[in-house]
Order: structure tokens, then sequence, then C-alpha cells
């Protein structure tokens, strides 16, 4: 995938690309004074502001359409900041292009249809605009890679990820659960491609916002969106999880910004002797592991010669127990060990199954 990086068309050096503004435009007043006090912010290079906003229920706030666009105009004309909407069809893309708007972002309900995706893609085709893609709703790897695919093919080559969470069913303090791994794996598969994360819809509140965008900076991510309201508290979409644009120069300044590499010799020494250390341990954990495997072949032969089932409910109950306990009196979580009990526990139902079914 042909994919530029931040740095040769907005940011420069390693620093984070920081997009902020409001939800949605509202009035014109709204949209110019938050553009004004975020402009005095240093290091924000992207103005957003969602124009058509999908909304789970109709008769709410479904933005303010076309006119709001002019008012972006301003934004750049006055502030000397880029602008990024949200599109969801071809007719908004179209709209945003003729309205001069510097970005495109793609949101999480359209990246999850194809059927969009590929129309906006269609639009964009020759032309050279940057195009940010949310994550799918749902943890839906391929869904993402889709979009991102598409939008490639059509030639756009200042694209970036951004990862907003997703949508958890069971019991989470978030808006949308982060799913951290979800975005490593995107890392994994297209190390090219730039990821912005956007603490404000994974907090869906402003108390949750500072610590999901530090460890998004600690994870290597490539920038930060985060939602701007000149007064949240009469925001008509996401009030809860917008910041004043002087909340936002307070949060920005508390952050601890990393480097993904230190040139200093000293410092990458010491690096290479603790990655030794892991090295070697690693290479016991993998000698003892082939060390469990060859007991579990053994236990398999044993239970087939006396025709004894493999899977042992009130065993694995028990393996789980005192690992996990095992494990916790040396200040291993409890939920770690489980996991790894249960990967352990899958291979040996394999390697015994493997041997029950050996002529
Ligand atoms: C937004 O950015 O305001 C938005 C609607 O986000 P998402 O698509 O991530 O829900
Ligand atoms: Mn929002």
């Amino acid at each position: 995938m042909n994919i530029q990086p931040l740095n040769s068309w907005i940011t420069k050096g390693n620093e984070p690309l920081l997009i902020a503004g409001p939800c949605g435009a509202e009035t014109e007043e709204q949209v110019l004074q938050t553009a004004k006090e975020l402009s005095q912010i240093n290091g924000i290079k992207l103005f957003r502001a969602g124009i058509w906003k999908p909304r789970t229920r109709p008769n709410a706030f479904e933005g303010v359409g076309e006119k709001g666009l002019e008012w972006l105009r301003e934004v750049q004309k006055q502030f000397n900041l880029k602008t990024t909407v949200e599109v969801a069809n071809a007719n908004h893309t179209e709209l945003a292009l003729k309205h001069g708007v510097d970005a495109l972002w793609i949101g999480a309900r359209t990246t999850g249809n194809p059927f969009s995706v590929q129309e906006i893609a269609d639009v964009l085709k020759g032309v050279d605009i940057p195009v940010f893609i949310k994550n799918p709703i749902h943890a839906d790897m391929q869904l993402w890679l889709g979009a991102i695919e598409r939008l490639s093919n059509s030639g756009i080559t200042k694209l970036a990820a951004i990862h907003r969470g997703f949508h958890y069913a069971g019991k989470t303090k978030y808006r949308n659960k982060p799913l951290w791994e979800i975005a490593i794996e995107l890392k994994t598969l297209l190390p090219e491609l730039p990821i912005i994360c956007d603490p404000s819809h994974i907090s869906g509140n402003r108390e949750l916002i500072p610590g999901v965008a530090q460890k998004a900076l600690d994870l290597g991510m490539n920038g930060l969106m985060i939602e701007s309201h000149i007064d949240p508290s009469v925001a008509l979409s996401d009030a809860q999880q917008q910041l004043t644009p002087a909340a936002l120069k307070q949060l920005l300044n508390e952050l601890v910004y990393r480097q993904a590499f230190s040139p200093d010799p000293e410092c990458l020494d010491k690096l290479h002797q603790f990655r030794n250390m892991i090295d070697e341990v690693d290479d016991e954990l993998i000698n003892v592991l082939k060390k469990r495997m060859n007991i579990i072949e053994q236990i398999g032969e044993y239970k087939k010669e006396k025709g004894i089932t493999i899977f042992q409910l009130e065993r694995w109950q028990e393996i789980l127990r005192t690992r996990s306990q095992w494990a916790e009196k040396l200040g291993i979580p409890r939920a770690h060990t489980e996991k790894l009990c249960q990967l352990l526990h899958e291979e040996s139902i394999r390697i015994q199954t493997e041997v029950m079914n050996k002529k």
C-alpha cells in the first residue's frame, strides 16, 4: 500500500498529529469561537467538526449540513487551521470537496458499510485529499482493513486510521472499549499506516480522556483526535466527552510525550542488555513448555490405553484455580494466568486428541 508518512504532509518530525474541534458544528459563532481558541494552542493542526451527524434515533441533532462548510471556510481564512469533516456518502464527499475542506474522515458506522465506503472512494478517484478511517463499531479487523484498501485503491495516499474504541456488550467503564490489541494488530499488519487515537469516543466522558490519551501516546500512536466545544454543557451532541479549549490545552500540557527510539548510546546499550535478559528467559520458557508437552503426550498415550476420556473437568478446574493462586502470590494478575492456562489447556486437548486418533 502506498501511504505517505504524516510528516511528509502535515506534522514535523515525530510530533503527534493533534486534531480538535466540536463533535458537531452548531452555529457559526460556536465554530468560530472554538476554532479561535484552538488555533492558539500549540500543535493543533486540524480543526474537526461534524456537519452531518449519524444519530441513532431520528429527531436528534443531525448536523447543520452544507451551510456549516462555509463556516469551516472561515476557520481556514481567519485562523489558518486546516479543516476536516465526516463524510458518509458520495453527496457529502462531493460537497466537502466543493467547499475546500482539507481532509475527510469516515465514521465508525460508515466503515462498517462497504457500499458507502466504495461510494466515497469512487468520488475520490484522482483527488489528492487526506482521509482518516475510523474503526468500525464492532471489532472486525477485516472491515477496517477493507475500508482502508478501498480508499488506497482509489489512489488516496495521505491515509490514516482512527482508533475510536469498539462496541462492547459486557460491563465496561468506557463508552467504546479500547481493545488496544486490535489497534496493535492493525499496526502490525500495516506498519506504514499512521494510527490516531480518539479518546473522546472511547471514553464517552471527560474524566477518562486523559488516561486514554496517555495510553495511546505510550503505545506509540501517531496522534490524537479530541472533541472540543466552547461550552460543552450546551453541546447538541456528545456533551459529556467534549473539553473546553482551555481544558484541552491543559491536558496537552500534562501529557507525557515519548519517543519511539533514542539515539543515546547509553540508552541503546541498556535496552540491549534488558532484551538479552528477556531472550534468555523466553528460551527457558520455551524449553519448559516443551517439557510440559512431552508429559501431555505420555498422559495421552496412557489415557488411550486405559480408555479414559481426554477432558477431565475436575482436573481442569483444579489447574485453573491453583495456578491462579500460585501466580497471584507472586503478584501476577489472576486474569493473565487464567488466559495462559486456557491456552495451555487448549493445546493439551489438541495434543491428546492427536494421540488418541493415531492408528
Ligand atoms: C464523531 O467523530 O463525532 C463520530 C460520530 O464518531 P464515530 O464515528 O467514531 O462514532
Ligand atoms: Mn462525537
